[in-house]
């Protein structure tokens, strides 16, 4: 296919997502609560375009983490599966 047809419907895809991500009440961009291997909680930034800073295996991905010090797989939660608690630990 041509670039100027691909080119469009790239764009168009990638807004349509965001738009989608953000009419489910999360950040298209920006930071997300994530859990690595032993539980620990915090926010980090989840760009879909990738990151400098982590390693990516789709929802999954190989970072460091700031609350046990270590490295681990850490996987995104949703803001719907957080207890009170654990929302207010991450704020
Ligand atoms: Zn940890």
């Amino acid at each position: 296919m041509p670039l100027e047809i691909v080119l469009p419907i790239v764009v168009v895809l990638f807004i349509a997502r965001v738009v989608v991500a953000r009419s489910k009440g999360r950040p298209a961009f920006g930071k997300v609560v994530v859990r690595c291997r032993q539980g620990h909680l915090f926010k980090t930034s989840w760009s879909p375009l990738g990151s400098l800073t982590a390693i990516r295996f789709g929802p999954v991905r190989y970072q460091y983490c700031p609350v046990g010090h270590h490295w681990s797989l850490v996987r995104r939660v949703n803001d719907a599966d957080l207890t009170e608690d654990e929302r207010r630990s991450v704020e």
